[in-house]
């Protein structure tokens, strides 16, 4: 049986050679991601020219996802890292700033004195190191040490429930976007996403420079999570990014917020990724922790799109072993079922409701598989949505960037295929074509939803046909 659940893998050191991102496509990796926090441009760019090549050799397709940095705010530059007591003061300062305490780093974000007031909280390298802002001046800040720990140099610091005025793209996120469009990028991510217009500018510099990719939004923050309606309407995909979020909130809100968004996708038709630290002990060790088997189980049962791995890949010991974990787990889970959400979604125009047709006459045939002809793959995401029960969900596009973005979507398998004039032919071809690859055999019945042209009108269409 397919697996329905999407894998989303990062490359780096441990994945980078071209024999493993092969090995990684035939384990059952659907999307790569490229981290520009940490990709130099040549090594992106070889990087989206190896999975092509790869992923051309087997005749399937598999995006490249654009993870920009977006506007961290991390500390400065220090000769020595510090290494800090509970009750410490630190002093953070704007950049060219002369020292005023005996602890004191520069800050790269010179709005933080404005955005912060006295009691809010300053986490230092992802949680490691908490403080309290104790005193608040136009050019820094004074911090109260509440967690004893080391200090280095360009950490990232989170501002938990502040609301920061930071710009949706920094200058290096402009030049790592035009690379990405250069790379012909599927899928660009946007970090620290706070609200719609962030999506929409991240958009509209895409297609300024006539980009084709779809614009996943990062939920990483608590004002992201309060405008998470309006930023699913404008992204094409949420990422529940649990590495930021995971400290921008307290811990044991992380699973009723990851269960919240992805739920609010479903019902408002966007897709989703859960991302961060899914198998983390395995970065040094080749077997899973059961807690972890529980999350990504979790995760794949909540009937996300795609679960994502990131230093699992990109530096882990065992990244073929991860991907097998996930494989495993998750193709397990599915045959337990899901949880359902796909009742949830609001049906908003005749075009869902025809998606939902199709998907109930699909589910009620025993051995019944689902065809979805689609030109922009938006019909494809509508029926998916829904959460089909059979594993036999099928896309056809022409366009091969569709196709790509269509490997993220949660139990689509999709193929290339020209549209004839006349819907008959084309449906002739579809079933030609799986017949080809042992997927139908005579006699198979096959519900084929369509948007398509034929013979010069545009019609919803659901067609129960036999192979
Ligand atoms: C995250 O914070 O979970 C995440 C995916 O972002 P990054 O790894 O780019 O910091």
């Amino acid at each position: 049986m397919p697996r329905k659940t999407k894998l989303t893998v990062t490359l780096g050191p441990a994945t980078e050679s071209e024999e493993m991102i092969g090995k990684l496509i035939d384990l059952g990796v659907n999307v790569f991601r490229l981290n520009m926090s940490h990709a130099k441009h040549e090594w992106a760019s070889e990087m989206s020219k190896r999975i092509r090549r790869q992923s051309d050799q087997r005749g399937i397709h598999i995006p490249v996802l654009f993870d920009l940095t977006g506007p961290s705010i991390r500390t400065g530059t220090l000769d020595q890292p510090y290494d800090l007591k509970e009750g410490d003061i630190v002093e953070f300062r704007e950049e060219n700033t002369a020292p005023q305490l005996p602890i004191s780093t520069t800050v790269n974000y010179p709005g933080l004195m404005a955005d912060v007031k006295e009691g809010n909280t300053l986490v230092v390298d992802n949680g490691v190191l908490l403080m309290r802002i104790d005193k608040v001046e136009k050019d820094r800040v004074h911090c109260y040490v509440k967690t004893p720990g080391v200090m280095g140099s360009r950490r990232h610091i989170n501002l938990p429930g502040v609301r920061l005025n930071l710009p949706a793209l920094t200058e290096k996120d402009h030049k790592d976007l035009a690379l990405a469009v250069s790379c012909k990028a599927d899928y660009i991510a946007g970090s620290f996403v706070r609200d719609s217009s962030h999506v929409r500018e991240l958009r509209e510099a895409m297609e300024a420079l006539e980009g084709e990719a779809q614009i996943v939004a990062k939920i990483e923050d608590q004002e992201a999570v309060k405008n998470i309606d309006a930023i699913i309407h404008a992204a094409d995909v949420i990422m529940v990014a649990r590495g930021d979020l995971g400290v921008e909130v307290d811990f044991e809100e992380l699973p009723i917020l990851q269960r919240r968004i992805v739920k609010r996708c479903h019902e408002l038709g966007t897709r989703v990724i859960v991302a961060t630290q899914m198998l983390e002990s395995m970065i040094s060790n080749p077997t899973p922790t059961r807690a972890e088997v529980t999350d990504v189980s979790n995760a794949a049962y909540e009937e996300a799109d795609s679960l994502m791995l990131s230093g699992e890949t990109s530096v882990g010991r065992y990244p073929e072993r991860c991907v097998e974990a996930m494989v495993r787990i998750s193709s397990r889970i599915e045959r337990s079922g899901g949880l359902g959400y796909g009742q949830n979604v609001l049906l908003r125009d005749e075009r869902q409701k025809v998606a939902r047709a199709a998907v109930t006459l699909a589910d009620s045939l025993p051995d019944g598989r689902l065809v979805v002809l689609t030109r922009r793959g938006v019909l494809a995401n509508h029926v998916a949505l829904l959460r089909p029960k059979t594993a036999h969900f099928y896309a056809f596009t022409p366009k091969p960037v569709v196709c790509r973005q269509l490997s993220l979507t949660r139990g689509i398998t999709a193929f290339q295929i020209s549209f004839a004039v006349n819907i008959e032919e084309t449906i002739m071809a579809v079933t030609e074509h799986l017949k080809e690859l042992g997927l139908v055999r005579p006699g198979t019945p096959m519900v084929i939803v369509s948007d398509i042209l034929s013979n010069h009108f545009a019609a919803n269409s659901i067609l129960l046909h036999h192979a």
